[in-house]
């Protein structure tokens, strides 16, 4: 019951806006917010915007565990 109050004070920082937000999914260790998830989902694969969400995105589908 308790922990409702210290998981809620920041939520949680999106790793392509680097914003702490509230809502979102996880992929592996990672969150992406909600807004960053539809935009994704939304931007033309040829777009330069999505370029940058990979290069975003690749930091969380290689993790650096190995290194
Ligand atoms: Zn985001």
């Amino acid at each position: 019951m308790s922990s409702l109050l210290t998981e809620r004070q920041i939520g949680e920082s999106c790793v392509i806006c680097d914003q702490m937000k509230w809502k979102g999914i996880h992929l592996y260790t990672s969150f992406i917010c909600t807004d960053c998830e539809q935009d994704l989902i939304q931007t033309e694969t040829d777009h330069p915007k999505y370029k940058h969400y990979l290069k975003q995105l690749r930091k969380v589908t290689t993790p650096e565990i190995f290194s």
